[in-house]
């Protein structure tokens, strides 16, 4: 009797086993099958290509953001989803009116500088505003300095960005005070303007821009980019010549509202329609940028994965989201709009995963949870490591979908090889050319996979 008992339960346990081996080569088979379908598909890169050309510079509230939505909203309309539709807002806005331009004059010559607007700068008068320059390297100078020494003169923040850092993002979080709080700073003591070192970790031509923010009650003053180049080309001459000035000349208005809107999509569940895998990225660039790293490329890994899904004929149990969000650069305002409108089916969103690091080569993702959500993606992001997915751990999710993480939701990000984000972030240099096709669509497949297998084995709490 024992006996007999024992071999039900080996055979129980063997069926199991079976079932356990079975269903695990249906894994692996549909991952390859994700990965061989995106690498040699090209709708998504073609995608990148006619957003980035028709829809360049798609600041939140401009005509070429409006654009990218109707774009965007054509390009996942051909996948043909259960829905898709808009998610109408009204937030302030800034645009630039004309290339702000500025020039160096030192003993009897001029130079024109490579400049751009930071982000939310006010404009000059229109014949712009002159002033000796003040080359300082942290916030903390400028208190040390004070007004006699700052007053009326055009500061320039000229820290580079830390080459000898290996991780890319540690090094621009190191630089990025200068960049988001220098010309408050600056105007606080009676500066005319500031003038601030681009966030690159190359030494060429390319300005770049970015959010700054002013202080209430404090004169806002423009506040200006120059490239690496240019800025070390400032310092040199400043420290040859006495008496070096600078010429300013900046446009620009706030927008007390436009209209706006994020794009939303889905794939309903078969089993769980209710229950929501969130795939995120970001429709607007900065105005100086054809945006294809930032984040155009994210946005078309998003829109591929629901591509790769129907073509595969992998139907989901539960419900696949794409939320293009609007407004990631200024405000975040279509983060907050999505955060406030997911009210009673917050507990319904099992995960939200945000590209926003570039089309680059993806080495993981990283997770923005608690242990227990970590360590079970972990698990389950396992095949994936043949795949070079094998850096997924405790990390990032995203600006995007940073709001859901009070609601309990579990943020994911995708992490790439970051070496030369920084050449391409924020600039005109961020262009399609720059961005590759392979490493691009090697980060769709294993987003898809990613959605794939929690789709199937859910993730444990
Ligand atoms: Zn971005």
């Amino acid at each position: 009797m024992i006996k007999r008992q024992l071999n039900t339960v080996l055979l129980v346990a063997l069926l199991f086993g079976a079932f356990i081996v079975k269903a695990q080569d249906t894994e692996k088979n549909t991952i390859s099958a994700i990965y061989q379908n995106a690498l040699t598909n090209y709708d998504s890169y073609n995608n990148l290509r006619e957003l980035c050309t028709k829809a360049p510079g798609r600041l939140v509230g401009s005509p070429a953001s409006e654009l990218a939505i109707q774009i965007l909203k054509a390009q996942v309309g051909k996948l043909q989803p259960d829905t898709c539709y808009l998610q109408n807002y009204t937030t302030p806005s800034w645009r630039v009116k004309s290339p702000c331009r500025a020039t160096v004059q030192y003993g009897s010559k001029t130079e024109s500088l490579n400049v751009v607007n930071l982000g939310l700068s006010v404009s000059t008068p229109l014949t712009g505003i002159t002033g000796e320059i003040l080359e300082v390297h942290s916030l903390n100078a400028v208190d040390s300095l004070g007004s006699k020494v700052v007053k009326d003169k055009i500061v320039f923040f000229n820290r580079a960005m830390d080459n000898s850092k290996t991780n890319t993002f540690e090094a621009y979080s190191g630089g990025v005070d200068q960049r988001a709080g220098g010309a408050a700073k600056a105007a606080q003591y009676g500066a005319s303007g500031a003038i601030v070192r681009s966030l690159s970790t190359e030494k060429y031509d390319f300005p770049h821009t970015g959010v700054s923010r002013y202080k209430e009650g404090i004169t806002k003053i423009p506040n200006i980019s120059i490239s690496t180049n240019d800025a070390e080309m400032l310092s040199r001459l400043n420290k040859q010549h006495a008496g070096v000035k600078v010429w300013v000349k900046s446009d620009t208005e706030t927008i007390d509202s436009a209209r706006t809107s994020n794009l939303i999509a889905e794939i309903k569940g078969s089993k769980h329609p209710e229950k929501i895998i969130l795939i995120g990225a970001h429709m607007d660039a900065w105005f100086n940028s054809p945006g294809a790293h930032d984040d155009g490329a994210g946005c078309e890994q998003m829109i591929d994965v629901f591509r790769i899904f129907k073509e595969l004929n992998i139907k989901p149990e539960n419900t696949i989201r794409l939320v293009l969000f609007m407004d990631e650069e200024m405000y975040q305002s279509g983060s907050k709009v999505y955060a406030a409108s997911v009210g009673k089916e917050k507990r319904e969103h099992i995960v939200s995963i945000e590209s926003d690091a570039g089309g680059l080569l993806p080495l993981g993702f990283g997770i923005d949870a608690g242990d227990s959500v970590i360590n079970s993606l972990k698990k389950l992001a396992e095949p994936l490591v043949d795949y070079g997915i094998y850096k997924t751990g405790k990390g990032y999710g995203g600006v995007d979908i940073a709001p859901l993480k009070s609601f309990g939701i579990p943020l994911v990000g995708l992490m790439t090889n970051s070496q030369r984000y920084f050449e391409y972030h924020h600039s005109a240099n961020d262009t399609v050319e720059n961005v590759s096709r392979r490493e691009m669509q090697l980060g769709t497949a294993a987003i898809a996979s990613l959605v794939y297998l929690i789709d199937k084995n859910g993730i444990k709490y």
